[in-house]
């Protein structure tokens, strides 16, 4: 059946909002650009929160810690967040190979120090973390001796990447019991201005393609990230708004995950393209479709209103 977007508002928006128990926020291009909030954001989620909705936070980026961003919401005015409510893909990940690493196991890491805190948070033993031991040595990677309890190599956002940690990741893969994990595959994050910086999934993509393997991805759209967020507050997916500004992350996991989906236009994604996904017969463009839209979260201020 064709998915069909629509404006969230009126008695529509109040339907929405009074049915659902919990929502879920994606935090670039909705919560805030930057620094800068988005305006009326922080009002919107203080009175969502006032009547007792269930609110949590799901952000692809691996390059802060759940206590960072609890402290950026702080900072930005939003209402006071535990870290248990927020799910970046660095904690998830961490989650992730708490479980799935062998006893004595450990994890060899292209990231950076939040990633590397949130593995010492879930007691994963780890390196790599940071900068490179000899930077400078392109060759270090090939030559190094390996660590032999590395059962995982996790790919998140590493400044520091280098082909010395491309040599180093795959030396670690060929073995077949290695894990291959990464945080995200977001290929780009947008700057002001029409401008952008590669992503993590450029860097996930250089360490596949040297261990001709496909990752296991923590991060939206993949699935894990919400069953994280279900482990710990048991929400129902029938009664959970996903809110986000991207399409192929934040709109497909909630779809494909049962919630209801709204997208805002304070981000990445034009209605345009929204109307050429619905327009589009191809059942995976059609996954792509939010239930609603807004242009701000800010809009829904009126219906959460007394
Ligand atoms: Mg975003």
């Amino acid at each position: 059946m064709a998915r069909r977007c629509r404006r969230l508002e009126g008695e529509v928006a109040r339907g929405a909002l009074a049915r659902a128990e919990a929502l879920l926020f994606d935090c670039d291009g909705v919560l805030w650009r930057g620094e800068a909030a988005v305006p009326g954001a922080a009002e919107a989620l203080a009175r969502l929160e006032a009547r007792g909705r269930r609110l949590c936070y799901v952000t692809n980026n691996s390059s802060r810690t759940r206590e960072a961003y609890a402290e950026k919401l702080r900072r930005l005015g939003f209402p006071a967040a535990a870290p248990r409510q927020v799910f970046g893909s660095a904690h998830c990940a961490a989650r992730y190979l708490s479980r799935a690493l062998p006893p004595g196991g450990a994890a060899y890491v292209l990231g950076g120090a939040a990633l590397g805190a949130e593995l010492d948070a879930a007691g994963v033993p780890h390196l790599g973390a940071g900068p490179a031991p000899a930077p400078g040595h392109a060759l270090f990677g090939a030559r190094a001796p390996l660590e032999p309890a590395v059962r995982a190599v996790l790919v998140g956002y590493d400044e520091h990447f280098s082909y010395g940690k491309l040599c180093l990741a795959l030396r670690y893969l060929l073995r077949e019991d290695c894990l291959l994990l990464g945080t995200n595959r977001d290929h780009r994050l947008p700057l002001e201005g029409g401008s952008a910086v590669p992503g993590t999934g450029c860097l996930v993509k250089a360490v596949e393609t040297a261990a001709e393997r496909e990752a296991v991805i923590i991060g939206k759209p993949s699935r894990y990230m919400f069953d994280c967020v279900v482990s710990e507050f048991n929400i129902d997916p029938a009664r959970t708004i996903m809110v986000g500004d991207r399409l192929d992350t934040d709109i497909l996991m909630g779809n494909n995950c049962g919630l209801t989906t709204l997208l805002t236009l304070t981000g990445v994604t034009t209605l345009k393209e929204v109307e050429d996904h619905m327009a589009s017969d191809c059942p995976e463009r059609q996954n792509l479709v939010p239930d609603y839209y807004v242009d701000s979260i800010a809009d829904l201020l009126p219906a959460l209103q007394d």
